[in-house]
């Protein structure tokens, strides 16, 4: 039988069919029943997309990488890109926290629970401001690929593109084992894609089962709060940049971008999108592999807008809860430590909760806040993620174009 249905209607089938079945399963099977659903299927069949979608991370990045900054040739152009890149990313995620604080000093989510201040800060680790910026450097370069830290993998991984362009002819046969090794990495990311349409649907029904609607509802005014600023930011703040700054028609992009979407959303991890990220940039949207190679793995480590949304909107909202009244300084510092924080927040499920403990700890809130939004953060984990991987590709066009570079046929096809 010839299967015609393109991947894209098939992974939106298995989301929306695997909401249904998750909604159906948490609301009728019993308890017993939905246990061994989630251990012998639903665990296993989401956990085999999801590492092959791992598998590929680490290799490609390094090598996309390589072969990108030494493809760009001209160092001035990489140091140009770069700028604009890593502008753009940062001013983006700025202004997302300022819409996340504004908007929940108006929905004001924690105002009237009034909790008592804990005796005792359980001062949770978080990692000092200034060593985000300093380890970003490796010390080994092989023990980063091993550990993953993308970050380093990143700097390591250009330094070495760049010098392969210094050393000049005697390095171009190493140059083209690597593009080889690339053209190899998006031939697997191919395969492994193949098993999306079942990853997802597992993923999101097991979600479903395991916490129903219901969780939602004690939180639902913090919920609703980022839900509206991830909107605003992906439609307002986007459209606009992506007409005003990058001079293209914004409904094109999304057209082409909402399967990216989906992937983010079902495995709440801008690492685990960056493949299929890249692949949609260079085949949909006209960006150069030579940017996008660059800008992709980059926005997936450093630029997470959704990330520091939902940072703004739970120190309002913790701050509340326990009664405690931000001054302007604080706020301010909110969007500092938040734009900071989105930098050495990991692209991987629930790591924004991680960085959130510094960003309190930098105003003084009460970790013990976190307890309780930890209960809705896996769907509000699924929805930011989305944005941050969104504002990776929409930069990524905004600087594609800036360079003369976006295939203008291509985007507008
Ligand atoms: N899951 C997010 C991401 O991968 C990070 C976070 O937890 O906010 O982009």
């Amino acid at each position: 039988m010839k299967n015609k249905m393109p991947l894209a209607n098939k992974v939106l089938i298995a989301l929306i069919t695997g909401i249904a079945f998750g909604l159906i399963a948490h609301a009728l099977f019993p308890a017993q029943f939905n246990d061994i659903l989630l251990k012998w299927i639903l665990t296993p069949v989401g956990d085999v997309f999801l590492r092959g979608i791992k598998m590929i991370v680490v290799p490609l990045v390094l090598c996309s990488l390589i072969s990108g900054a030494a493809s760009i040739g001209d160092i001035k152009k990489l140091g140009r890109v770069g700028g604009k890149i890593l502008s753009y990313y940062m001013i983006t995620t700025a202004l997302a926290v300022t819409i996340a604080l504004i908007i929940a000093n108006v929905i004001n989510p924690g105002i009237g629970l009034n909790l008592p201040l804990p005796t005792e800060y359980k001062a949770a680790e978080s990692p000092f401001i200034m060593s985000v910026f300093t380890n970003m450097i490796p010390t080994n370069p092989i023990e980063s690929l091993v550990k993953g830290d993308m970050l380093q993998i990143i700097i390591f991984a250009i330094l070495f593109g760049v010098s392969i362009t210094l050393v000049g002819e005697g390095a171009k046969p190493l140059l083209h084992v690597i593009n080889q090794a690339n053209e190899i990495m998006i031939k697997i990311i191919g395969i492994v894609m193949l098993t999306a349409p079942f990853g997802v649907f597992a993923l999101i029904s097991k979600v479903l089962i395991a916490q129903g609607l219901d969780v939602l509802l004690p939180l639902l005014k913090y919920t609703f709060a980022i839900l509206l600023v991830l909107l605003i930011q992906v439609f307002l703040v986007y459209g606009t940049a992506l007409k005003v700054l990058g001079k293209v028609n914004p409904i094109k992009f999304y057209k082409k971008f909402w399967t990216v979407m989906v992937v983010a959303f079902s495995t709440s991890s801008s690492n685990a999108t960056i493949p299929v990220n890249m692949d949609v940039c260079k085949r949909k949207l006209g960006v150069p592999e030579s940017i996008s190679s660059f800008t992709i793995p980059l926005g997936a480590t450093v630029n997470m807008d959704g990330t520091a949304i939902m940072q703004g909107v739970a120190a309002v909202f913790i701050a509340q809860l326990f009664g405690i009244d931000l001054n302007i300084t604080q706020q301010l510092l909110i969007i500092l430590t938040a734009t900071l924080a989105s930098i050495g927040t990991a692209g991987v499920p629930g790591a924004g909760v991680v960085m959130l403990a510094m960003v309190l700890q930098q105003i003084g809130i009460p970790l013990e806040g976190i307890a309780l939004i930890l209960s809705v953060d896996r769907i509000i984990d699924m929805c930011r993620t989305v944005v941050n991987i969104t504002g990776d590709a929409i930069g990524t066009v905004i600087v594609s174009n800036s360079e003369k570079e976006l295939d203008l046929e291509v985007y507008h096809s």
